[in-house]
């Protein structure tokens, strides 16, 4: 360190002598080496004067030269002149070198550079949006994969807070209604309404506020939304053997928010937007997104894992709540009984035939216990519709 220190004037002086005659440039030609020579190149009014390592000088006026964009990168200046007879061709990089040749290289040569110069800031530019646009595509193959593995989708969703939850269910609702013709008031709702209280009463450190809606339809189906608004279709009251049989499907539904499984669902369909809106917590950004998705979000299927998870934890909620799993069991029965039953509920909830025997199974283990019945009487509530 010391040493370099002391030498510092001399090593100056040393490096400007050598800077006036060290190489700058490459030089070929067809009578010098084929991987081409070494050569200072100097610029004045005169034109390029080169010198070789072996002190051999050429001398060339701007008159006898053209010039071009090249390189691997198109960001040299390659001149070109004959001499003798014999093609010479000398690529300039150095920024320094490549002013001066400006300085003093007359016009009609200029504009050439000019359109050389165009040529190469275009070859750039090229090469940078090139590498962006990689680079953007090997982040977004990476995240796209990992979005395919639910990974970032679960992790993502657990950072929703249940307000931009309800903002999404209640946009899709309010999109959802406005076809229908909502059953206000009558045994139905209160029915309804008593079943929900019952499940929802269970729910320890409940987050939702679960508001239910009976809407007149002669399908078999019921559906909760993200932020926990339900909606229960007349069409399966009717069909409905018992109140038994609607508490079994609102607690597979009510299951379905509790464990987040729709807006599971809307993120994966919304896709990378939409995880990135939640990381960088742009709550109208998601809200937004959704939105778009309207009544789409009420159709959107659930997995099979997600199926399987809401029935267990539904049929959980039904035996805290003192209510006969044997409803719920009973309808999952019938709907891989009855074709038009299947068409209609499954085809938000794929499920198998198997479902109703697995819930059997795991109703067996609960503890037994003796129900609590309703207090309305369901013949009135379906002879009401
Ligand atoms: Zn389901």
């Amino acid at each position: 360190m010391s040493d370099s220190a002391n030498n510092s004037g001399l090593t100056l002086t040393s490096t400007s002598a050598s800077t006036s005659t060290s190489p700058n440039a490459l030089c070929f030609g067809s009578d010098l080496q084929a991987a081409g020579e070494p050569c200072h190149v100097d610029i004045s009014a005169g034109g390029l004067s080169i010198q070789f390592p072996d002190s051999r000088a050429e001398v060339v006026p701007f008159t006898a030269l053209s010039i071009e964009a090249g390189g691997f990168d198109h960001d040299q200046l390659v001149v070109k002149w004959a001499r003798n007879g014999v093609g010479r061709t000398v690529y300039l990089k150095e920024p320094a070198l490549i002013v001066s040749f400006r300085q003093f290289a007359p016009s009609e040569l200029l504009v050439h550079l000019e359109r050389t110069a165009e040529s190469v800031r275009r070859a750039r530019q090229g090469r940078r949006t090139f590498l962006l646009v990689a680079a953007g595509s090997v982040l977004a193959l990476t995240l796209a994969l990992w979005l395919g593995s639910d990974a970032l989708v679960s992790l993502a969703v657990k950072r929703i807070p249940v307000e931009w939850e309800q903002a999404i269910g209640e946009s899709a609702r309010r999109d959802f209604l406005a076809g229908q013709t909502v059953v206000a008031e009558g045994p139905a709702v209160a029915a309804v309404k008593e079943i929900t209280k019952r499940l929802t009463d269970q729910i320890q450190e409940n987050p939702y506020k679960f508001a239910v809606t009976v809407v007149r339809s002669d399908v078999v189906n019921a559906f909760a939304l993200p932020g926990g608004y339900v909606v229960v279709l007349t069409g399966l009251i009717k069909r409905a053997e018992s109140p038994e049989e609607v508490a079994g499907v609102l607690g597979h539904e009510l299951s379905h928010v509790l464990l987040r499984h729709g807006l599971e669902r809307t993120v994966k369909t919304l896709g990378l937007v939409a995880v990135v809106s939640i990381f960088v917590g742009d709550q109208s950004g998601l809200v937004g997104l959704a939105k778009r998705l309207g009544i789409e979000l009420v159709t959107l299927k659930f997995g099979r894992e997600q199926e399987t998870e809401a029935d267990l934890y539904g049929l959980h909620l039904l035996h805290r709540a003192r209510i006969s799993p044997a409803g719920m069991i009973r309808f999952f029965e019938r709907l891989s009984e009855s074709d038009k039953l299947q068409v209609e509920m499954l085809s938000t909830h794929p499920m198998s035939a198997a479902r109703a025997k697995w819930l059997k199974a795991e109703a067996v283990s609960l503890t037994r216990q003796e129900p609590e019945p309703f207090t309305f009487d369901w013949g009135a509530v379906q002879a009401g519709l």
